[in-house]
C-alpha cells in the first residue's frame, strides 16, 4: 500500500496508460479522479475502478475544465497528492501533409493541454506532492510521421526540469516518464486500418531490445515509482520505460 489515503488525479484514466495507473494506485490505496472526453470508456472506467473514484468529463484543451477537475477532486477528497498529466493523442502524418488544424490539435493536446493541467493544478496541491508527466521516447529518437507529436513529447522533458525549478520551493516534485511502444488504444486511434496497425506494432518490435511490445501496466509500475515516496529524492528526470528501444 504505497498510496495509502493519497489522492490521485490522473487525465485519460479512461482508457490505456492512464487506466492502468488509475487501476495501480488503487491497489496501492489512492483514492483517483480521471479525466476524459469519451463518455463511454469514463463510465466503464469509474466501474472497473470502484468506489473513492471521480470521473470528469472534459478536454485538457479547456481550462475551465481543468478548473472542474481539481474542484470536484478537492469537493469529494479534500486534498490532491498526485497528479499525473497523461492525456495525448498520436496521428502520425507525413511533415509535408500537415496542416494548421492537424499541428494545432495534437499540439494543443499533448503540449498546451499538459502546461495548463499543472499549471492550474499547483494551487490544489499539497506540499510534498508528486506531479508526472507523459512523455515518450518519440521525444529522443526520430520516427517518420511523427514530427509534431515526437516535438510535444520533448516538450515534456524540457517541462519536467522547468516545473521542478519552480516548484521544487514549494516541496512538489516533477518527473517525466517515457514509455516506448505500449499496447494501448491509442494505435486504433491512428486513422490507420486493422492491417497497418498489426504491420506498425510488428515493425516497433523489431525495434525493441527486449523483442516485444510494453503493457500498460509496466508503466503504471513507473508512476507508482514516481508517484510514491520511493522516488522521495528524484526530481526533474525522464525516467524511459522502453525494453531498451532508445538505449541500446
Ligand atoms: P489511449 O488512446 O489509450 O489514451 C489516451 C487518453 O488520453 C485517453 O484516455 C483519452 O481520453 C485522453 N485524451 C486524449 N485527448 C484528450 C483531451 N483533449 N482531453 C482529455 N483527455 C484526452 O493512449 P495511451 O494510453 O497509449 O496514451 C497515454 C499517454 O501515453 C499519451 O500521452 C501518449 O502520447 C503516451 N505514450 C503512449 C505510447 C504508446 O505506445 N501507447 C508510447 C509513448 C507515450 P478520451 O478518449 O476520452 O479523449
Amino acid at each position: 500500500m504505497k498510496l495509502k489515503d493519497k489522492v490521485a488525479v490522473i487525465t485519460g484514466g479512461n482508457s490505456g496508460i492512464g487506466l492502468s495507473i488509475a487501476q495501480e494506485f488503487k491497489a496501492q490505496g489512492a483514492k483517483v479522479a480521471i479525466l476524459g472526453r469519451n463518455k463511454v470508456t469514463l463510465e466503464a472506467a469509474a466501474k472497473s475502478l470502484g468506489e473513492n473514484t471521480v470521473t470528469v468529463q472534459g478536454d485538457v484543451t479547456r481550462i475551465s475544465d481543468l478548473e472542474q477537475l481539481y474542484r470536484e477532486t478537492r469537493a469529494a477528497f479534500g486534498k490532491i497528492d498526485i497528479l499525473v498529466a497523461n492525456a495525448g493523442i498520436a496521428k502520425p502524418m507525413p511533415f509535408s501533409e500537415i496542416d494548421e488544424a492537424a499541428f494545432d490539435e495534437t499540439a494543443n493536446i499533448n503540449f498546451k493541454g499538459t502546461f495548463f493541467t499543472v499549471q492550474r493544478a499547483v494551487p490544489h496541491l499539497n506540499k510534498g506532492a508528486s506531479i508526472i508527466l507523459v512523455g515518450s521516447i518519440a521525444g529522443q529518437i526520430g520516427y517518420p510521421g511523427m514530427s509534431v507529436y515526437s516535438a510535444t513529447k520533448a516538450a515534456m522533458r524540457s517541462l519536467a526540469r522547468s516545473f521542478s525549478a519552480e516548484l521544487l520551493p514549494m516541496g512538489i516534485r516533477v518527473n517525466n516518464l517515457s514509455p516506448g511502444p505500449i499496447k494501448t488504444p491509442i494505435f486504433d486511434k491512428m486513422g490507420l486500418s486493422k492491417e497497418e496497425v498489426d504491420a506498425f506494432g510488428e515493425q516497433m518490435k523489431t525495434q525493441v531490445p527486449m523483442a516485444r511490445l510494453g503493457e500498460s501496466h509496466e508503466m503504471a509500475k513507473a508512476a507508482l515509482f514516481l508517484a510514491s515516496s520511493d522516488s522521495s529524492y528524484v526530481a526533474g528526470i525522464d525516467l524511459v520505460a522502453d525494453g531498451g528501444m532508445s538505449q541500446i
